[in-house]
């Protein structure tokens, strides 16, 4: 058993886990969001640490 908090109420999201739009990597927690323009994109952390 290890720490059950990661994430932004992990448990709570169905579907978190998906294709990322920004770097295109398959099987990535969409926990994070981007504001793209006008348009919110989920996104990986990888892309949500970027800029
Ligand atoms: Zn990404």
């Amino acid at each position: 058993m290890g720490k059950q908090r990661r994430g932004r109420g992990i448990k709570k999201t169905p579907n978190w886990r998906g294709t990322c739009r920004l770097c295109g990597r398959t099987g990535v927690k969409l926990l994070w969001e981007k504001v793209i323009g006008t348009e919110k994109v989920k996104c990986c952390k990888i892309c949500a640490n970027q800029r």
